[in-house]
């Protein structure tokens, strides 16, 4: 694979995990102008500190590229809960001190988890 293919796997994965972000950051992508749906600096340094607060690898399978990784709820993503602070989660688990509950994992690993807990309500995976 080559980088762009990369970036459109990103992407379509982003999309499909995280509907609510994937719109955000297509905005952010038309309002700007520029030809990247990259996270801005100030939301990559709350992601960076929550990621030190909580692990810098999956805790899962052990994966350590942060591009990859994410905070996940421990009970589910399903939740009214996080719906709510979806849009300024990493703001929300700093400005909470970093609450119990959360971990951090990779897509993939992200993704069978919601497989097992059959969190899916797309029919496309
Ligand atoms: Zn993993």
């Amino acid at each position: 694979m080559d980088a762009s293919e990369i970036m459109a796997m990103y992407a379509r994965l982003l999309r499909l995990s995280e509907p609510e972000s994937y719109k955000a950051a297509q905005q952010r992508y038309k309002d700007s102008g520029k030809k990247s749906l990259a996270m801005s600096a100030r939301q990559r340094q709350q992601k960076e500190q929550c990621l030190a607060a909580y692990g810098q690898q999956c805790v899962r399978c052990g994966f350590p590229d942060i591009r990859a990784l994410s905070i996940d709820h421990i009970d589910g993503g399903g939740s009214q809960h996080r719906r709510e602070i979806r849009r300024h989660f990493y703001r929300w688990l700093i400005a909470n001190n970093f609450p119990p509950g959360f971990q951090t994992l990779c897509m993939n690993c992200q993704f069978i988890k919601r497989h097992e807990n059959q969190e899916w309500t797309s029919a496309l995976i």
